[in-house]
């Protein structure tokens, strides 16, 4: 899980987890500052990496910060979900971190998220030239289109076969 600050990161991270959480620090460069979890459903369980950690609020997604995200992104998962504000419009940085993790060709997820009240797919528009084929409305806060997200991202996970395990 990628995206800006402030854009409801650690909403869908709590949950996408509930209360298993864990948090990964004081480990040098990039590996500062992972959270993650453990995401059940459809009888699977996947981690969950937020590569949101300890950025503050307040802060834009500085150019170092989206180079560091879209790394642990590309370098460690199977799927990336790129989370954004539909309340807010598309901007430069958003531009950048699309770009950058559309070229590693791992499975891109859009969730356009805070779409509480609006048709589910209004506040998205803004979004679609992030050129992201799976865009999908969410609210994290109010639970919208939520199962929606996990059964695409699960639909591209590879599972241990259940005779390994
Ligand atoms: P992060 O910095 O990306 O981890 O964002 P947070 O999860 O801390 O959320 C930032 C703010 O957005 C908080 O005030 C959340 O309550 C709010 N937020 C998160 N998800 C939603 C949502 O689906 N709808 C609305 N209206 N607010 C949300």
């Amino acid at each position: 899980m990628v995206g800006r600050p402030n854009v409801g990161k650690s909403t869908l991270f709590n949950r996408l987890t509930g209360t298993r959480r864990s948090i990964v620090g004081d480990e040098p460069g990039i590996t500062r500052d992972r959270i993650y979890g453990e995401v059940e459903w459809d009888g699977k369980t996947a981690r969950l990496v937020d590569t949101g950690g300890i950025v503050p609020d307040d802060e834009a997604l500085i150019p170092s910060e989206i180079y560091r995200q879209a790394k642990v992104g590309i370098e460690e998962a199977q799927a990336i979900v790129m989370v954004v504000d539909g309340r807010t419009e598309l901007a430069a940085p958003d531009l950048e971190l699309a770009r950058i993790l559309l070229r590693s060709g791992k499975p891109l997820f859009l969730a356009v998220n805070k779409i509480d009240t609006e048709a589910l797919d209004a506040g998205a528009e803004n979004f679609r030239q992030l050129g992201i084929h799976n865009l999908i409305a969410i609210s994290a806060e109010h639970g919208h289109n939520i199962g929606d997200l996990l059964d695409e991202v699960f639909a591209v996970l590879k599972f241990p076969a259940e005779e390994e395990e």
